[in-house]
């Protein structure tokens, strides 16, 4: 298949091949089962597919891996969500009494969409993204991440392209699955800044002292605003695209203190550089708060409002709410172009996408995702059609397997499954079904350390 063949009409051709060939079911299998260790954790979760024309399915519910892996085959999904543990088999919610149908567990999910952000960036609107808004990604992933697991020391975090328009943070700590609806809107409650709708303009309030959290997110901010907020988004110039609410008089943001206004009103004027007039802002500041007044952290304010993450609480809170898996379709070319550029942001200033976490930065998480979004357009070139070229492609070490295939033969199954694993080990995927592995592999030790820990503690008594 030519490279520049794709389009989304396709997608009927490329599926069933991807699921065929590519689809990791072993690794979606064991996350989802979590060791096994609870009795029907898989087998209750629910999962819900969009068919091709928009047909969606939900309380899909599976047995075991092949019972899945058939299913998934056979209807070709465009996308998956995945919902809840639920009290009974999901397929057959039609068939308990009713009331005792019930949600019990799930992930602790976060969803950061770009389009949350539309007051704060001029670079774009709605499901735009560029590279210079991915930077307010960059700064989410940093501060939850931060504050996940030093705060709720949680360990286990699964960050990944959402797929359209910002990332998802699944939490998959046993404790982050257990938790209660209140709980969960708690978690959501402490990490929210950014607060009220488009009629409020000043969207963050701090005041003495400052909480340890907000102080460590600051740290964040501060490294990436000099760039996005002056230089990328340029809050302090004079353009007409600024933004409405923040901005209005004399390039002045409309968040600060009416007082802080006046004063700075005549340096303005006579300043126009962005960085000299933020450290007007920030040298006005300083002088209020050795004045041992009120109200002094206007600068950071300003930071927060402008960089800090905004979080959809109603997704994280609900123990029901789907949320699409980490595979998922695209048809658009936002991610081409978002990678593409990402790409050239991350040559040029490797630093500021270095991320602290099991992926190491973020092209990783990036092409992480597309070991999950796989018919994606990248400036004309299919990332699939790639794919599927490099799966055709001979390469070293194939008369070996060829080899290890004829002594399988007896035993079909194992060499099916063994051809499988070799598919996407031949792609570029494999990077990413490694780094997913690696995750797996975390979550695993942590529970042969629990079940070490209880045994020990049953030998105690
Ligand atoms: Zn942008």
């Amino acid at each position: 298949m030519p490279s520049s063949d794709y389009d989304s009409a396709s997608l009927p051709d490329l599926l069933p091949l991807y699921y065929r060939r590519l689809f990791p079911f072993s690794q979606y299998y064991r996350w989802l089962n979590y060791g096994g260790v609870q009795k029907n954790y898989f087998q209750n979760r629910e999962f819900s597919f969009t068919l091709k024309d928009d047909i969606y399915v939900r309380y899909q519910s599976f047995t075991t891996q092949n019972e899945l892996e058939k299913e998934m085959q056979k209807m070709n999904p465009y996308k998956i969500d995945i919902g809840a543990v639920y009290s009974h088999r999901p397929s057959q919610h039609n068939t308990v009494k009713s009331g005792t149908f019930q949600a019990l567990e799930k992930e602790l999910v976060f969803d950061i969409d770009m389009t949350d952000y539309d007051d704060v960036r001029s670079c774009c609107s709605a499901a735009d993204i560029c590279s210079k808004c991915w930077t307010l990604m960059t700064i989410a992933i940093r501060i939850l991440d931060r504050a996940l697991r030093d705060d709720f020391g949680f360990q286990h975090l699964l960050w990944v392209y959402s797929g359209r328009r910002g990332v998802h943070c699944w939490v998959c700590d046993e404790a982050a699955r257990k938790l209660s609806v209140a709980a969960r809107s708690a978690v959501a409650e402490y990490l929210s800044l950014v607060k009220g709708g488009e009629e409020t303009m000043k969207k963050v309030s701090l005041s003495d002292p400052i909480h340890p959290f907000i102080r460590e997110s600051l740290l964040v901010v501060e490294q990436y605003f000099p760039r996005y907020g002056l230089q990328e988004q340029d809050i302090l110039g004079r353009k007409e695209s600024v933004d409405k609410h923040l901005i209005k008089e004399l390039d002045l943001p409309l968040t600060l203190p009416s007082n802080v206004r006046k004063d700075l009103q005549q340096d303005f004027q006579n300043e126009r550089k962005p960085e000299v007039r933020w450290k007007l802002i920030r040298d006005h500041a300083t002088k209020k708060k050795a004045a041992g007044k009120k109200g002094h952290h206007f600068d950071k304010e300003i930071m927060l409002q402008y960089c800090y993450p905004r979080l959809d609480v109603n997704v994280s809170k609900g123990v029901n709410h789907l949320l699409k898996t980490i595979h998922a379709f695209m048809t658009t070319t936002s991610l081409s172009s978002l990678l593409t550029r990402t790409c050239s942001s991350f040559n040029l200033d490797q630093d500021a996408f270095l991320f602290p976490s099991t992926l190491k930065n973020w092209i990783d998480l990036i092409l992480f995702a597309f070991f999950f979004l796989i018919p994606v357009k990248t400036d004309g070139i299919t990332f699939f059609s790639l794919i599927c070229e490099e799966l055709d492609r001979p390469r070293i070490g194939e008369e070996e397997e060829k080899a290890e295939d004829d002594k399988d033969k007896e035993n079909e199954k194992d060499a099916a499954e063994r051809r499988k694993i070799r598919d996407y080990k031949r792609t570029s995927l494999a990077k990413y079904v490694k780094c997913f592995d690696q995750f797996l592999d975390g979550i695993a030790q942590s529970r042969k350390g629990e079940l070490l820990r209880k045994s020990d503690l049953q030998k105690d008594f």
